[in-house]
């Protein structure tokens, strides 16, 4: 394992828990996502797993040695973890190349030239090699600190909103990259977003956090498709919720057919409105009993007043 994280809590102030009974592993090469809304505690569990803030409970283990107490450290945290977050911690004046060279002196001199013009060049900062770090904007601040990170060559890198701030280009280079690295390496990454579908589209595992205690254990393709709540299905794109008898119908926007089918149920709709989205159009509807449902098509469904789920 990279990472066993055991029952691990961390509170700010005395009882007052963040998070609590906190458990899960990750193995070498997988990429797992931490997902939860704003405020859970996602940040706070990046920074006890690197070991910069001392746990109330539990453990932390990195290729099976444990992660030290931050209270007994000058310098927290472990050599083979890396952490991303919005704290940027570059040396401000030195260039952005020199930032990230200067994190590969176990390498040889001709690959650590190469490895420092690959990370240029996957988070496009060739242009700015020779500015100061602290000359250049935020977000370009955060892409070079990525690629700090990634120039380390931790065994377990910790990226903490790592896409926020990227337009969606660059989104889908880094996150291939940083796929293409973990395999390569067979390095672990944690990844916490508040955007489930980031997590479908980069990791292995994801981890629903909802309130400090709870955490549902997911596939991406389970997230998606079989949610164990409405609260939980709602992160990873839109969801319909229907009441019938009593019981809680979920289903996504994709998930229905126009034409009768005996092992569906029928569900009565009045159409509201349509939306564009380029590749579909988004229909909304009013169940009977009031709730709003949503289904994607490529045409507008204003005709329809039944569908089968
Ligand atoms: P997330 O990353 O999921 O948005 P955080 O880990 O940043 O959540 O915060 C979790 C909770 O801990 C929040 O309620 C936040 O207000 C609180 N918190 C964060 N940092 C501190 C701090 N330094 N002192 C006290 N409370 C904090
Ligand atoms: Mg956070």
């Amino acid at each position: 394992m990279i990472l066993e994280v055991e029952n691990i809590a961390y509170s700010y102030t005395n009882k007052n828990f963040v998070f609590k009974s906190v458990s899960f592993n990750l193995s070498p090469g997988e990429v797992i996502s931490i997902v939860g809304p704003s405020g859970t505690g996602k940040s706070t569990l990046l920074k006890c797993i690197a070991g910069l803030i001392q746990l109330d409970e539990g453990k932390v283990l990195i290729e099976g040695s444990q992660v030290p107490e931050a209270k007994n450290m000058l310098i927290p945290g472990h050599p083979e973890v890396a952490l991303v977050n919005q704290l940027f911690e570059l040396d401000d004046y030195f260039t952005v190349r020199e930032n990230i060279s200067n994190q590969l002196h176990h390498l040889p001199l001709a690959e650590r030239f190469e490895f420092t013009d690959e990370l240029l060049d996957i988070f496009e900062l060739e242009d700015l090699a020779h500015k100061k770090s602290k000359d250049i904007s935020g977000g370009e601040q955060q892409r070079l600190s990525m690629a700090c990170a990634l120039a380390k060559e931790p065994r377990c890198l910790l990226l903490d909103e790592p896409f926020a701030h990227l337009d969606v280009h660059l989104n889908k280079k880094i996150g291939e990259y940083i796929r293409r690295l973990a395999n390569l390496r067979q390095m672990g990454v944690v990844l916490v977003t508040h955007d489930g579908t980031e997590a479908l589209a980069w990791s292995d595992r994801i981890l629903v956090m909802s309130n400090g205690e709870v955490f549902s254990e997911y596939t991406p393709f389970q997230a998606y498709h079989e949610p164990k709540t409405f609260f939980e299905g709602s992160f990873f794109g839109e969801l319909n919720k229907i009441n019938l008898d009593g019981k809680q119908l979920l289903f996504r926007p994709t998930e229905y057919s126009l034409t009768p089918d005996h092992n569906k149920i029928e569900i009565q709709l009045e159409w509201k409105y349509s939306s564009f989205r380029g590749p579909y159009y988004a229909n909304y509807f009013e169940s009977k009993g009031g709730e709003e449902v949503v289904l994607y098509a490529n045409k507008e469904l204003i005709p329809t007043n039944v569908v089968y789920v």
